[in-house]
């Protein structure tokens, strides 16, 4: 087993279902103790920590903070600095989506992802980065999206916040980079995951289109390789920017999209 993160900490949001499980997993394996965060059936989520610490011998905590709620982010920052400790890693996992023309796109929704998909890493990086610059050592990592990268239509809220997330990375690259912490973006294609099942049903709904046609004509359709993209590469990804050979890489929007961009 490769052990090359024994002993650090991390903090990964979204993390009790798709991506965020991955990346928490693969975190764990590396020897991280992880705080997980997310909502779900309070049974699975023990079952979860439960099932890493034993297989890992780390420790895993979890917080449930809603992070549309800078309190509830402060909340779970303090719960990780008495927990596991103050995160040496950093992963911005927590997303979701809406798909619906601008024109009736809901504001209450506008205001949801924007606040979980761009505002939550504001807060989180601002209140993880004190403990990073002491230690001269930090790893954040934000999951954008190849959307932060390009538009589709009906996901204006989505794409608005995952280019913004994308220039926070920036920012931060440059604010951290004299004290040993670097900040980069991923963005994947599309995933098989409970957030993509959503989509399809809303792209679905929203097109009159059958869900297999929209897997195939319309979400595939963009990848280069008609294959989805897989959470295990991803996290893999998340793992090897913690570790020395990552350390290189800082502000950068990395593309894991199937050849989407490549067009
Ligand atoms: P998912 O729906 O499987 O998981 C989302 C996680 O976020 C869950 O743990 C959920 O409980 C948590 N969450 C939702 N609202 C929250 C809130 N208010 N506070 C705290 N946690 C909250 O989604 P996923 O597909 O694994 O997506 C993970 C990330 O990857 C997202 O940022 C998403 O935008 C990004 N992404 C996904 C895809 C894809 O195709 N699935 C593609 C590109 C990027």
């Amino acid at each position: 087993m490769n052990r090359q993160l024994d002993g650090k900490a991390a903090v990964v949001t979204g993390s009790t279902s798709g991506v965020g499980k991955e990346i928490a997993s693969q975190l764990a394996a590396a020897g991280c103790d992880v705080v997980i965060n997310g909502f779900g059936e309070s049974l699975a989520i023990e079952a979860f920590k439960l099932g890493l610490e034993a297989a890992h011998g780390v420790r895993v905590v979890f917080h449930g903070a809603d992070l549309t709620q800078p309190s509830e982010v402060a909340e779970m920052m303090v719960f990780a600095a008495d927990t596991v400790g103050e995160p040496d890693i950093l992963v911005n996992n927590a997303g979701i989506q809406h798909v619906s023309p601008i024109e009736t796109f809901p504001v209450e929704m506008w205001d949801r992802i924007l606040a979980l998909n761009l505002s939550a890493a504001f807060h989180t990086i601002r209140l993880a980065m004190p403990a990073m610059r002491r230690r001269k050592w930090g790893r954040i990592i934000n999951i954008a999206s190849v959307h932060g990268l390009v538009a589709s239509p009906f996901k204006a809220a989505y794409i608005s916040a995952k280019h913004g997330l994308i220039g926070l990375t920036k920012a931060v690259a440059l604010e951290a980079a004299k004290d040993g912490i670097t900040c980069n973006a991923i963005c994947p294609g599309f995933v098989h995951t409970p957030l993509m099942e959503g989509q399809i049903d809303d792209q679905a709904r929203a097109t009159g289109i059958p869900r297999e046609r929209i897997i195939e004509e319309v979400i595939l359709a963009k990848h280069v390789k008609k294959e989805f993209v897989k959470a295990e590469h991803i996290a893999a990804w998340v793992t090897m920017l913690c570790t020395d050979a990552g350390s290189s890489t800082t502000g950068a929007s990395l593309a894991m999209d199937a050849g989407w961009t490549a067009v």
